[in-house]
């Protein structure tokens, strides 16, 4: 049961689009690499950093991540 979808996971927008983390991944040590939902391994120095505005608009949602946050949300 997840009834705070704060709880779920966090989106980030990083080089391959703007995807979604579980909150596990942002304590990992900066150098190395996560997984967001739908499997994308990414850096966790991207994921760290402050996304600027204009990274938000510019990466396209991924459909995978929304996907999966969707469904646990349920
Ligand atoms: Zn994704």
């Amino acid at each position: 049961m997840l009834a705070d979808g704060a709880k779920v996971g966090r989106w980030q927008p990083v080089s391959s689009g703007r995807h979604a983390f579980g909150l596990d991944a942002r304590s990992s040590e900066p150098g190395e690499l996560t997984r967001a939902l739908c499997g994308v391994v990414v850096r966790t120095d991207e994921l760290q950093r402050v996304a600027d505005e204009i990274d938000w608009i510019r990466e396209p949602t991924c459909m995978d991540c929304w996907r999966e946050l969707a469904d646990r949300a349920r």
